[in-house]
Protein backbone atom coordinates (compact mmCIF):
# COMPACT_ATOMS: atom_id res chain seq x y z
CA UNK A 1 0.00 0.00 0.00
CA UNK A 2 1.21 3.71 -0.66
CA UNK A 3 -0.12 6.32 1.74
CA UNK A 4 -0.04 9.86 0.81
CA UNK A 5 -0.83 12.98 2.87
CA UNK A 6 -1.63 15.72 0.72
CA UNK A 7 -3.09 19.09 0.30
CA UNK A 8 -4.93 20.39 3.99
CA UNK A 9 -4.00 17.17 6.08
CA UNK A 10 -5.79 14.91 3.55
CA UNK A 11 -4.83 10.81 3.29
CA UNK A 12 -4.74 9.00 0.25
CA UNK A 13 -3.45 5.74 -1.16
CA UNK A 14 -1.89 5.64 -4.32
CA UNK A 15 -3.08 3.88 -7.32
CA UNK A 16 -0.67 4.73 -10.33
CA UNK A 17 -1.37 8.09 -11.41
CA UNK A 18 -3.98 8.42 -9.27
CA UNK A 19 -4.99 8.79 -5.62
CA UNK A 20 -8.13 7.37 -3.54
CA UNK A 21 -8.87 9.78 -0.69
CA UNK A 22 -9.57 7.87 2.46
CA UNK A 23 -9.40 11.06 4.77
CA UNK A 24 -12.46 9.34 6.57
CA UNK A 25 -10.47 7.04 8.55
CA UNK A 26 -8.35 9.79 9.88
CA UNK A 27 -11.79 10.13 12.63
CA UNK A 28 -11.14 6.60 14.07
CA UNK A 29 -7.85 7.44 15.44
CA UNK A 30 -7.77 7.87 18.93
CA UNK A 31 -8.42 11.50 20.19
CA UNK A 32 -5.33 12.40 21.90
CA UNK A 33 -4.92 15.46 24.47
CA UNK A 34 -1.66 16.97 26.66
CA UNK A 35 0.88 15.50 27.24
CA UNK A 36 0.86 14.40 23.99
CA UNK A 37 2.58 11.14 22.71
CA UNK A 38 5.45 10.43 21.54
CA UNK A 39 4.25 8.81 18.22
CA UNK A 40 2.76 9.65 14.98
CA UNK A 41 -0.77 8.40 15.80
CA UNK A 42 -1.66 7.86 11.93
CA UNK A 43 1.76 5.37 11.97
CA UNK A 44 1.34 4.22 15.31
CA UNK A 45 -2.49 3.32 14.75
CA UNK A 46 -1.79 2.06 10.81
CA UNK A 47 -2.24 -1.63 11.79
CA UNK A 48 -5.77 -1.20 13.30
CA UNK A 49 -6.35 1.45 10.32
CA UNK A 50 -5.58 -0.33 7.25
CA UNK A 51 -8.79 -2.57 7.37
CA UNK A 52 -11.11 0.55 7.38
CA UNK A 53 -8.71 2.23 4.82
CA UNK A 54 -9.42 -1.11 2.23
CA UNK A 55 -12.96 -1.18 3.27
CA UNK A 56 -13.16 2.79 2.27
CA UNK A 57 -11.28 2.49 -0.79
CA UNK A 58 -13.93 1.17 -3.43
CA UNK A 59 -16.40 4.31 -2.39
CA UNK A 60 -12.82 6.57 -1.69
CA UNK A 61 -13.08 10.00 -4.57
CA UNK A 62 -10.69 9.41 -6.71
CA UNK A 63 -7.87 12.51 -7.37
CA UNK A 64 -5.13 13.04 -10.03
CA UNK A 65 -1.85 12.47 -8.36
CA UNK A 66 -0.34 15.01 -10.35
CA UNK A 67 -2.76 17.74 -9.20
CA UNK A 68 -1.92 17.31 -5.43
CA UNK A 69 0.27 19.22 -2.94
CA UNK A 70 1.87 16.03 -1.88
CA UNK A 71 3.18 16.74 2.23
CA UNK A 72 5.02 14.55 4.58
CA UNK A 73 3.71 10.90 4.82
CA UNK A 74 4.70 11.54 8.43
CA UNK A 75 2.85 14.26 9.98
CA UNK A 76 4.59 14.34 13.57
CA UNK A 77 7.39 12.46 13.38
CA UNK A 78 9.07 12.31 17.17
CA UNK A 79 12.44 12.25 16.02
CA UNK A 80 14.68 12.21 12.82
CA UNK A 81 17.76 9.31 12.91
CA UNK A 82 20.69 10.25 10.54
CA UNK A 83 23.17 8.40 9.11
CA UNK A 84 26.62 9.90 8.19
CA UNK A 85 29.15 9.41 5.51
CA UNK A 86 27.38 5.16 5.26
CA UNK A 87 28.36 4.38 1.64
CA UNK A 88 32.16 3.97 1.38
CA UNK A 89 32.45 5.79 -2.05
CA UNK A 90 30.62 8.93 -0.33
CA UNK A 91 33.39 8.70 2.35
CA UNK A 92 36.13 8.81 0.24
CA UNK A 93 34.46 12.12 -1.35
CA UNK A 94 34.10 13.75 1.72
CA UNK A 95 37.53 13.31 3.00
CA UNK A 96 38.76 14.79 -0.66
CA UNK A 97 36.68 17.37 -0.56
CA UNK A 98 37.72 20.74 1.61
CA UNK A 99 34.23 22.22 0.62
CA UNK A 100 32.64 19.31 2.54
CA UNK A 101 34.39 18.33 5.11
CA UNK A 102 35.57 22.26 6.77
CA UNK A 103 39.08 20.59 7.62
CA UNK A 104 36.47 18.52 10.50
CA UNK A 105 37.95 15.15 10.34
CA UNK A 106 36.03 12.59 8.72
CA UNK A 107 35.35 9.35 10.05
CA UNK A 108 33.74 6.40 9.75
CA UNK A 109 29.92 5.61 10.78
CA UNK A 110 30.84 2.76 13.81
CA UNK A 111 33.53 5.43 15.18
CA UNK A 112 31.26 8.21 15.28
CA UNK A 113 27.20 6.50 15.22
CA UNK A 114 24.15 8.55 14.20
CA UNK A 115 22.81 12.04 14.37
CA UNK A 116 19.60 14.24 14.86
CA UNK A 117 17.77 16.30 12.45
CA UNK A 118 15.23 18.58 13.94
CA UNK A 119 11.91 17.72 13.46
CA UNK A 120 11.13 20.64 12.27
CA UNK A 121 12.85 20.43 8.86
CA UNK A 122 10.49 17.88 7.68
CA UNK A 123 8.34 18.59 4.42
CA UNK A 124 6.88 17.08 2.40
CA UNK A 125 7.99 16.90 -1.95
CA UNK A 126 5.45 19.54 -2.59
CA UNK A 127 6.44 22.05 -0.09
CA UNK A 128 10.01 22.21 -1.41
CA UNK A 129 13.25 23.45 -0.20
CA UNK A 130 13.99 26.68 1.04
CA UNK A 131 17.49 27.91 1.07
CA UNK A 132 17.73 30.25 4.00
CA UNK A 133 21.95 30.56 3.69
CA UNK A 134 22.04 31.17 -0.28
CA UNK A 135 25.66 32.07 0.18
CA UNK A 136 26.83 29.38 1.28
CA UNK A 137 27.36 26.11 -0.15
CA UNK A 138 23.85 23.84 0.08
CA UNK A 139 24.10 20.64 -1.13
CA UNK A 140 21.45 17.72 -1.79
CA UNK A 141 22.14 13.73 -0.43
CA UNK A 142 19.28 10.79 -1.49
CA UNK A 143 18.93 8.54 1.15
CA UNK A 144 16.72 5.58 1.64
CA UNK A 145 13.99 6.85 4.81
CA UNK A 146 12.67 4.00 6.54
CA UNK A 147 10.00 4.60 8.79
CA UNK A 148 9.92 2.93 12.03
CA UNK A 149 6.03 1.25 12.81
CA UNK A 150 6.34 -0.34 16.62
CA UNK A 151 8.30 0.75 19.65
CA UNK A 152 11.97 -0.07 19.30
CA UNK A 153 14.25 -0.70 22.27
CA UNK A 154 17.15 -2.74 22.06
CA UNK A 155 15.99 -4.82 19.00
CA UNK A 156 18.75 -7.55 17.26
CA UNK A 157 19.48 -6.74 14.21
CA UNK A 158 17.59 -10.06 13.07
CA UNK A 159 14.25 -8.55 14.49
CA UNK A 160 14.94 -4.71 13.56
CA UNK A 161 12.65 -4.55 10.10
CA UNK A 162 10.34 -6.05 11.74
CA UNK A 163 9.71 -2.65 13.12
CA UNK A 164 9.36 -0.58 10.36
CA UNK A 165 6.14 0.28 9.15
CA UNK A 166 7.02 1.15 5.57
CA UNK A 167 9.70 3.43 3.36
CA UNK A 168 9.85 6.83 1.48
CA UNK A 169 12.73 9.00 -0.48
CA UNK A 170 14.57 11.12 1.99
CA UNK A 171 16.11 14.25 1.20
CA UNK A 172 18.98 14.98 3.73
CA UNK A 173 19.33 18.88 2.57
CA UNK A 174 22.93 20.35 4.29
CA UNK A 175 24.64 24.08 4.51
CA UNK A 176 28.49 23.36 4.38
CA UNK A 177 30.21 25.04 7.06
CA UNK A 178 31.80 24.25 10.12
CA UNK A 179 29.08 24.32 12.93
CA UNK A 180 27.76 20.52 13.77
CA UNK A 181 26.30 18.65 11.42
CA UNK A 182 22.57 18.58 13.83
CA UNK A 183 22.31 22.34 13.05
CA UNK A 184 23.44 22.54 9.45
CA UNK A 185 20.71 19.73 8.33
CA UNK A 186 18.08 20.93 10.33
CA UNK A 187 17.31 24.36 8.16
CA UNK A 188 13.47 24.30 7.93
CA UNK A 189 12.28 22.31 4.82
CA UNK A 190 15.89 20.39 4.45
CA UNK A 191 14.32 17.29 5.15
CA UNK A 192 11.91 16.27 2.45
CA UNK A 193 10.26 13.13 2.89
CA UNK A 194 8.41 11.61 0.34
CA UNK A 195 6.75 11.44 -2.18
CA UNK A 196 4.59 9.03 -0.19
CA UNK A 197 4.99 5.84 2.43
CA UNK A 198 5.14 2.23 0.66
CA UNK A 199 4.02 -0.28 3.20
CA UNK A 200 6.73 -2.56 4.32
CA UNK A 201 4.36 -5.71 3.57
CA UNK A 202 4.17 -3.96 -0.32
CA UNK A 203 8.03 -4.13 -0.85
CA UNK A 204 11.55 -6.34 -0.26
CA UNK A 205 13.82 -6.19 2.30
CA UNK A 206 15.68 -2.99 1.74
CA UNK A 207 19.11 -4.49 0.75
CA UNK A 208 19.31 -3.90 -2.74
CA UNK A 209 17.28 -1.11 -3.54
CA UNK A 210 18.95 0.78 -6.40
CA UNK A 211 18.26 5.12 -5.33
CA UNK A 212 19.12 8.06 -7.94
CA UNK A 213 19.20 11.76 -7.97
CA UNK A 214 19.21 14.22 -10.95
CA UNK A 215 19.14 18.18 -10.39
CA UNK A 216 17.58 19.49 -13.48
CA UNK A 217 18.86 17.63 -16.34
CA UNK A 218 22.23 16.20 -14.77
CA UNK A 219 22.83 13.18 -12.99
CA UNK A 220 24.33 13.58 -9.84
CA UNK A 221 23.97 10.57 -7.67
CA UNK A 222 23.35 6.94 -8.55
CA UNK A 223 24.20 4.13 -6.11
CA UNK A 224 22.59 0.45 -4.38
CA UNK A 225 21.80 0.11 -1.26
CA UNK A 226 23.56 -3.16 -0.92
CA UNK A 227 26.35 -0.49 -0.76
CA UNK A 228 25.30 0.60 2.86
CA UNK A 229 28.09 0.04 5.40
CA UNK A 230 25.42 -0.42 8.07
CA UNK A 231 22.54 -2.01 6.76
CA UNK A 232 19.08 -0.81 7.49
CA UNK A 233 18.37 -3.32 10.41
CA UNK A 234 21.86 -2.57 11.96
CA UNK A 235 21.41 1.31 11.25
CA UNK A 236 17.83 -0.20 13.75
CA UNK A 237 19.77 -2.33 16.20
CA UNK A 238 22.37 0.48 16.61
CA UNK A 239 19.70 3.27 16.93
CA UNK A 240 18.06 1.47 19.70
CA UNK A 241 20.55 0.33 21.42
CA UNK A 242 20.97 4.18 22.58
CA UNK A 243 17.51 5.04 22.63
CA UNK A 244 13.91 3.75 21.63
CA UNK A 245 12.78 4.53 18.60
CA UNK A 246 8.83 5.11 18.13
CA UNK A 247 6.28 4.35 15.68
CA UNK A 248 6.83 7.60 12.92
CA UNK A 249 10.37 8.11 13.92
CA UNK A 250 12.61 8.47 10.97
CA UNK A 251 15.83 6.84 9.95
CA UNK A 252 18.14 8.55 7.17
CA UNK A 253 19.70 5.72 6.04
CA UNK A 254 22.66 8.03 4.73
CA UNK A 255 23.44 9.43 1.55
CA UNK A 256 25.71 7.64 -1.67
CA UNK A 257 28.51 9.49 -3.45
CA UNK A 258 27.89 12.89 -5.74
CA UNK A 259 26.40 14.83 -3.50
CA UNK A 260 26.96 18.36 -4.94
CA UNK A 261 25.08 22.07 -4.63
CA UNK A 262 21.74 23.48 -5.18
CA UNK A 263 20.40 26.98 -5.94
CA UNK A 264 17.35 28.62 -5.96
CA UNK A 265 15.82 28.33 -8.92
CA UNK A 266 16.52 24.15 -9.62
CA UNK A 267 14.54 21.09 -9.45
CA UNK A 268 15.08 17.74 -7.46
CA UNK A 269 14.62 14.77 -8.93
CA UNK A 270 14.70 12.14 -6.76
CA UNK A 271 14.35 8.22 -7.43
CA UNK A 272 14.07 5.31 -4.86
CA UNK A 273 13.09 1.74 -6.50
CA UNK A 274 10.07 0.13 -4.86
CA UNK A 275 9.00 3.70 -4.03
CA UNK A 276 8.97 6.05 -6.58
CA UNK A 277 10.64 9.42 -7.67
CA UNK A 278 9.59 12.95 -6.14
CA UNK A 279 10.34 15.98 -7.38
CA UNK A 280 11.37 18.72 -5.36
CA UNK A 281 11.74 22.45 -6.21
CA UNK A 282 14.40 24.86 -4.27
CA UNK A 283 13.91 28.52 -3.77
CA UNK A 284 15.37 31.19 -1.73
CA UNK A 285 13.04 31.67 1.54
CA UNK A 286 11.12 34.71 2.14
CA UNK A 287 10.94 36.67 5.34
CA UNK A 288 13.96 37.91 7.32
CA UNK A 289 17.39 37.60 5.73
CA UNK A 290 19.78 35.34 7.96
CA UNK A 291 23.74 34.85 7.99
CA UNK A 292 26.45 33.69 9.94
MN1 LIG B 1 22.76 12.33 4.96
Amino acid sequence: MRICRFDDERLGIVEGDEVRDVTEVIEHLPAVRYPLPRTDPLIAHLPRLRPLIEARMAHAPRRRLAELRLLSPVANPGKVVAAPVNYLKHLEEARADAGLHHNAKVEEIRKIGLFLKASSSVVGASEGVAIRLPERRNDHEVELAAIIGTKADRVPVERALDHVAGYCIGLDMTVRGPEERSLRKSVDSFTVLGPWMVTADACPPPVDWDLSLTVGSEARQSANTRDLVLSVAELIAFASAFYTLHPGDVILTGTPDGVGPVKPGDTIAATVQHVGTMTVAIREASGPGASF
